[in-house]
C-alpha cells in the first residue's frame, strides 16, 4: 500500500518524536511492503517564525491532501515565548485548531491502557487495577457547550453568564457511528455516556445511539450517567471497551482516564472526520522543559502513528506489530526519564534510554 502522510513535526519535542514514529513506520513499510510517502507541514511557532502565521492556507491544502497527518505537538513555553506575546489569533495553538476546523475533525480518540510493566505509576490499588485495563474514549468534538452561543450580560442588575447546549441528530448520529465502527475492532462493547435524567441534549444523544446501535447486533451498547462513569473509572476501569461521549463529559473523562494510566509519554490520540483521514498526535504538549536534550518519550507519537495505521489505513496487523514491539521493550526494562520507576531499589533493575534509542529498540522488536 502506498501512504500518503501529511507531517507536522511542530516544535519543542515535537521533531525529535516525530523522528522517531517515521523510522518506525518505515520499519513497518520495509517488512509489510507499503510506501510511506512524507510530505512535511509547518505548523506552530515554527510557522509563526517562518512565515508569520501559525497555519498557512497552502498548509491547509497539505494536510487536506494526504491520507492522514502525524503531529509531534505545538507551542513553546507560554511565559517566555515571544509567540506568547502576539494576538490570541496569530499564536501557535491557534494553527491546531484551525486545522481541526478546516479538517472538521469531529471525533477524537484517546486510548487509556495500562501496561503491566508501568503498573506502578497507576494511583489506584492493585485489586482495583485487577488484570489491567485497555479503554477508548471517543468524544465529540466539534459541538456542543463549547461551540454554542454564550454571553454574559446583566440581567435586572444582576451579572449573569449564559452558555448553550446544542446538538443535532446528524451530529450525534455520525459520531455514534464511528465509536460503533471503532468497537467492532476492539471488545465491542460501547458505554455511551450522558446526563439523560437531567438534559435535553443527552435525552436525544441516548435516542440517537440507540438507533445507530441497531446496525450494529453485534456490539453490546450500555448506557452509563457522567457522574457514575467517573466513579466506575476509578472503581472498576476493567469493565470498559469503547466509551462514547459529548464534548464536554469527554474532556474532562479522557483525562481523568489518561491520569489512571499514570504516564504522559504514553498517551496517543486520534481525531477523525467522516471520511478515512485522521490526525494523530500524542496527548502530551511540546514539553519545552526538555527539547533538544534527547530524553522525550516517543512512545505516544509512536502509537499515534499506529492508531494511524489501524484506523485510517486499515492496516489492523501492522498496529499490532508495532504496539507489540511497545510491549516487548518495556518488558525488556527499558524507560525514557519520564516512566523510570520513583524507588531507587526499582530503578536498578530497568535501563533508562534517551529518544533515540527508544525508537531504534522498538523497531528492532517489530
Ligand atoms: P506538556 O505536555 O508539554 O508538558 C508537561 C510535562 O510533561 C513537562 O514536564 C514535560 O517535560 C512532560 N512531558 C510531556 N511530554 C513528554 C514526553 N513525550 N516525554 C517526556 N516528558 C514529557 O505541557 P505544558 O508544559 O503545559 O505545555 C507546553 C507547550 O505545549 C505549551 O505551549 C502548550 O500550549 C503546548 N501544548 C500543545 C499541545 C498540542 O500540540 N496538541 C497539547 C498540549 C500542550
Amino acid at each position: 500500500m502506498e501512504c500518503h502522510v501529511g507531517v507536522i513535526a511542530g516544535d519543542g519535542i515535537g521533531p525529535e518524536i516525530v523522528a522517531e514514529a517515521r523510522k518506525v513506520l518505515n520499519k513497518i513499510g520495509e517488512k509489510y511492503g507499503h510506501t510511506f510517502r512524507y510530505e512535511d507541514i509547518l505548523m506552530g511557532g515554527c510557522s509563526i517564525d517562518a512565515t508569520g502565521v501559525p497555519l498557512t492556507d497552502e498548509a491547509i491544502a497539505a494536510a487536506k491532501a494526504a491520507d492522514a497527518v502525524l503531529m509531534g505537538s505545538i507551542g513553546g513555553n507560554t511565559t517566555t515565548s515571544p509567540w506568547y506575546k502576539l494576538a490570541p489569533e496569530l499564536r501557535p495553538e491557534a494553527g491546531l485548531l484551525k486545522l481541526r476546523k478546516s479538517l472538521n475533525l469531529f471525533a477524537n480518540l484517546r486510548p487509556a491502557y495500562l501496561y503491566e510493566e508501568l503498573k506502578e505509576a497507576c494511583p489506584l490499588r492493585g485489586d482495583i487495577i485487577g488484570d489491567g485495563f485497555d479503554m477508548m474514549i471517543m468524544r465529540e468534538l466539534t459541538g456542543g457547550l463549547y461551540f454554542g452561543a454564550r454571553e454574559t450580560k446583566e440581567v435586572d442588575g444582576v451579572l449573569t453568564a449564559v452558555d448553550t447546549l446544542t446538538y443535532n441528530e446528524k451530529e450525534i448520529r455520525r459520531i455514534a457511528k464511528r465509536g460503533f465502527d471503532i468497537a467492532m475492532k476492539r471488545k465491542k462493547k460501547v458505554t455511551s455516556v450522558d446526563k439523560a435524567n437531567v438534559l435535553d441534549s443527552s435525552r436525544l444523544w441516548r435516542k440517537i445511539v440507540e438507533e445507530v446501535a441497531k446496525d450494529y447486533p453485534q456490539v453490546v451498547l450500555e448506557h452509563m450517567l457522567v457522574d457514575n462513569c467517573a466513579m466506575q473509572l476509578v472503581k472498576d476501569p476493567g469493565q470498559f471497551d469503547v466509551i462514547l461521549t459529548e464534548n464536554m463529559f469527554g474532556d474532562i473523562l479522557s483525562d481523568e482516564a489518561s491520569m489512571v494510566t499514570g504516564s504522559i509519554g504514553m498517551l496517543s490520540s486520534a481525531s477523525l472526520n467522516d471520511t478515512k483521514f485522521g490526525l494523530y498526535e500524542p496527548s502530551g504538549g511540546s514539553a519545552p522543559d526538555i527539547a533538544g536534550k534527547g530524553i522525550a518519550n516517543p512512545i505516544a507519537t509512536i502509537l499515534s502513528a499506529a492508531m494511524m495505521l489501524r484506523y485510517t489505513f486499515d492496516l489492523d496487523k501492522e498496529a499490532d506489530a508495532v504496539e507489540q514491539a511497545v510491549r516487548q521493550v518495556l518488558r525488556g526494562g527499558y524507560r525514557t526519564i519520564d516512566i523510570m520507576p520513583q524507588e531507587e531499589e526499582k530503578r536498578l533493575t530497568v535501563k533508562q534510554v534517551g529518544t533515540r534509542e527508544m525508537g531504534d529498540l522498538i523497531c528492532a522488536n517489530i
